[in-house]
């Protein structure tokens, strides 16, 4: 008989137990997909019939969201294509424990309507004493947005021609400002702006003064900017986007600006990322004077802007939990990174694959310190295996370099050291049986 006639008919593999299961946790239709792939595989004759649940069920992916989870061995800290900051498991666990009901903005000893966020809130107020209030957005663009609207909408922005920043994919600061109806007062020239610059182009109509943290770029030779203490006290709100979201100096990156610095320094406002340095989700941070907060925190748009629980409670728990992935990746040390690697590299020479541990250079990313470049160990593989890594399960990300693939693990949490060596492992079994031994 035609094998392509014996392949089993769509009902009677939905009624397997583990594809029974797989409904439940996945969805219908996702498991209705799998199932067609592999009933089509076994019509033309790739698989056989008797195998067609088997594939159903090993295609079947982990979670009905596209998302995959991704080992970032870029030696790129904070990779905005990979998402930023990892959350740190206080913080995927306070999302989890968030997500159902919870008392977001209800007070369980009233029975009353709570403050939205208020421990989180709480939380960060407490990290950065020297803000007098503190608000959370969706990211630092909208922090942006909603400071330039509630404090500069038809009125002007003065901002110097050295900061007039593109942050990445086309996201330029100063279009995001106009788009608020906020006219921008340029001062200065690209690489020298003097305090004289800001305090001629003051006038009735000035909003505020923005400063923005150069983040994704140095320039360098006959510089000169003009520093938040000089500026604090020239008549307007001060407004310092810092980029970041250190809250606090980090001796690591010197060069990189933080909250309390900023603020002390005289800044009326800051505003920040949160999926960077400060190592939490996505999320925009303004902390400063009250009113300023309470301005921005009480126009409409701030309603359009406002971040979910999730967000809050992982801001919280990033905030008042043990170090995040982000900080122990900074300070992780050279000798240990280079320890590791030579543990991977040598079982891995140990299955006849061609890898050796090299010393590598990581860096923070676009999310900050620009040219600072981080000592750390990489496991060099064969170049070839780059794209088969990618697309493994887990997918594995590194870097190419001179024909090799380099798989730098100051950005990897030492428990994923297995994982980089058992999907290596299994990429080099599919290529055929290792050359010695
Ligand atoms: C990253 C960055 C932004 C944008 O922050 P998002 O949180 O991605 O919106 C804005 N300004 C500076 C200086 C930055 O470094």
């Amino acid at each position: 008989m035609d094998p392509r006639r014996r392949v089993p008919r769509t009902d009677t593999l939905l009624a397997d137990p583990r594809l029974a299961g797989a409904v439940r946790r996945l969805g219908r239709a996702l498991v209705k997909q799998a199932v067609g792939e592999a009933q089509e595989r076994a019509r033309r004759g790739e698989i056989r019939p008797e195998q067609v649940a088997d594939a159903a069920v090993a295609a079947l992916p982990e979670h009905p969201a596209g998302l995959r989870p991704v080992v970032n061995a870029t030696g790129v800290l904070l990779h905005t294509n990979l998402g930023r900051a990892p959350l740190s498991a206080a913080a995927v666990a306070a999302i989890a424990a968030a997500a159902g009901p919870t008392d977001v903005e209800f007070d369980l000893a009233t029975g009353a309507r709570a403050r939205r966020g208020r421990s989180a809130l709480a939380a960060l107020a407490a990290a950065v004493p020297q803000a007098e209030a503190v608000h959370l957005v969706n990211n630092n663009a909208a922090a942006l947005v909603l400071v330039a609207t509630a404090l500069a909408a038809g009125r002007e922005i003065v901002l110097s021609r050295g900061e007039m920043v593109e942050i990445g994919d086309g996201f330029r600061i100063p279009e995001l400002l106009r788009s608020t109806g906020a006219r921008l007062r340029e001062v200065g020239t690209t690489n020298r702006t003097r305090l004289a610059d800001y305090a001629d182009a003051i006038g009735p109509d000035t909003g505020f003064v923005l400063k923005v943290h150069p983040s994704n770029f140095r320039i360098e030779g006959f510089t000169g900017a003009v520093d938040v203490a000089e500026l604090a006290g020239i008549g307007v709100p001060v407004v310092v986007d810092i980029g970041s979201g250190l809250l606090a100096p980090e001796p690591l990156l010197p060069g990189e600006p933080d909250a309390a610095t900023t603020l002390r320094a005289g800044a009326d406002l800051v505003t920040a990322s949160g999926d960077k340095l400060l190592g939490g989700p996505q999320a925009g941070l303004l902390l400063g004077r009250r009113d300023l907060v309470e301005r921005c925190r009480r126009h409409p748009l701030a309603r359009a802007l406002r971040v979910d629980k999730l967000t809050l409670a992982a801001v919280e728990a990033t905030l008042r939990g043990p170090a995040t992935p982000t900080f122990e990746a900074l300070h992780a040390r050279p000798g240990e990174l280079l320890a590791r690697a030579r543990a991977v590299a040598r079982t891995l020479a140990a299955a006849g694959i061609d890898a050796h541990a090299v010393p590598s250079q990581a860096t923070v990313g676009g999310g900050g310190a620009p040219g600072v470049t981080l000592p750390s160990a990489a496991v060099s593989l064969p170049g070839h295996l780059a794209a088969a890594l990618r697309t493994g399960t887990p997918p594995v990300v590194g870097r190419l370099a001179d024909g090799r693939l380099l798989l730098d693990l100051r950005a990897v949490p030492p428990e994923q050291d297995d994982l980089i060596v058992a999907a290596v492992a299994a990429q080099a079994r599919r290529d055929g049986p290792p050359v010695a031994g």
